[in-house]
């Protein structure tokens, strides 16, 4: 569990940078959302979807062929096996029971590369709500699949329009849905980022990845702490996750991997924590990749869920105390960890999960060693990025 201040800070970065207009929805999340979250009414139906929807608890597969390679003990949290194919839906069920407790109607979402606006569509089909979902105009053209099957689901997909037609311009267009539609409407946000009580809220909901892991390591090896975590982060809800009950343990290192995308230094990254200054982004103060004068610096990233120029306050925070590590990754380790991942294993990772696979290497972990990677989704949805990439590259 990690700090968080009544005003939602971990150390200087969190709390709510909002217009006005928004003050009515976010008090009243602020004031509802612990009460409701932990109450045993909550609890029961939320682990019961999780259980029974989801699929959980989520295997702890301790790879073979991957441990001979790097030379120490190496277990996958299976993410990827959850319904929808990615850790994104513990969040979804959690948000949408909250919702229909505050007696919301609709949801609203942002989506870039579509995962989150699946798993949202999902949920809405689960429990018949209204779902409008927004997404970049140029990336419901990049991951057509993803708004095919949001449609499929019942969720109307708008496109945004305005600025780079990317994830951020999407955030900002369900942000301005939601001030035009305060009252019945909730908003699923989906990662630990905007105002608080956001990413508190969305940590806890994706806690239950670290209490697998602890619970599946005690009995597979008498101990419940590993020595390494590893999690990608885009914003950094699966990795908030993965760290939630290893946070404070001495033992256990916590490590972040960022997308670097064609290098830190090409002005062609994502990798926030590495080139990002503190500023404020969707309503929270953390660290924005942007220019001198504070313009926010359209990210790259090969993989379109890391491709985000902000972070979670919470990573802000974990980076800046110390108390995590985050690495950046480039594109190319990241494709050539997921593929070496698929052949040693036959496990297709999602792009952004290759970003912590691409770690392992550089872990310099000894031999008697634990790393837990979080393996947060699975790669169908890549495929045509990985098999264009391999072929120019003569790789396959
Ligand atoms: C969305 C996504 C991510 C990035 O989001 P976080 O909030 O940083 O976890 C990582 N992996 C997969 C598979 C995703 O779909």
């Amino acid at each position: 569990m990690f700090p968080i201040t009544q005003q939602g800070y971990y150390g200087e970065f969190g709390g709510a940078y909002i217009p006005e207009m928004l003050y009515p929805n976010i008090e009243e999340l602020q004031k509802n959302y612990l009460s409701i979250i932990e109450s045993d009414d909550f609890q029961k139906e939320f682990r019961r979807l999780l259980r029974d929807y989801v699929g959980r608890p989520t295997p702890l597969y301790y790879a073979t062929r991957l441990s001979e390679h790097m030379g120490f003990h190496i277990y996958l949290k299976r993410e990827d096996l959850c319904h929808t194919g990615a850790h994104k839906i513990n969040n979804t069920i959690g948000q949408i029971l909250l919702a229909k407790r505050l007696g919301k109607k609709r949801i609203v979402a942002e989506t870039g590369a579509g995962q989150h606006g699946v798993a949202t569509a999902t949920v809405c089909a689960l429990m018949g709500m209204e779902c409008i979902v927004f997404m970049g105009e140029l990336d419901t053209k990049r991951q057509k699949p993803n708004v095919d099957r949001m449609r499929m689901l019942g969720a109307k997909v708008i496109p945004a329009t305005s600025g780079s037609k990317t994830l951020k311009d999407a955030t900002n267009e369900a942000m301005r849905f939601w001030i035009n539609n305060p009252v019945d409407t909730h908003y699923i946000i989906g990662s630990v980022v905007g105002p608080h009580p956001y990413p508190d809220m969305v940590a806890r909901f994706h806690a239950v990845i670290s209490e697998e892991i602890a619970q599946q390591l005690q009995s597979s090896v008498g101990r419940s702490e590993p020595d390494y975590v590893l999690a990608c982060v885009g914003g950094g809800s699966n990795a908030a996750g993965a760290f939630y009950h290893f946070y404070q343990n001495s033992k256990t290192k916590l490590i972040g991997l960022e997308a670097g995308g064609h290098g830190i230094h090409s002005g062609m990254t994502a990798a926030t924590i590495a080139v990002g200054r503190v500023g404020v982004l969707h309503g929270s103060k953390s660290l924005v990749i942007q220019t001198e004068d504070g313009q926010v610096i359209e990210p790259h990233s090969i993989s379109a869920g890391l491709d985000y120029p902000g972070i979670g306050p919470l990573h802000a925070w974990l980076a800046k105390s110390g108390a995590a590590s985050y690495f950046p990754i480039t594109d190319e380790e990241a494709m050539r960890a997921g593929l070496l991942c698929t052949r040693l294993e036959g496990i297709i990772p999602a792009i952004e999960t290759a970003h912590a696979l691409a770690y392992l290497p550089k872990l310099n972990a000894q031999s008697h060693e634990i790393a837990v990677v979080n393996l947060s989704g699975r790669g169908d949805k890549d495929l045509t990025t990985y098999i264009n990439y391999f072929e120019e590259k003569n790789m396959l």
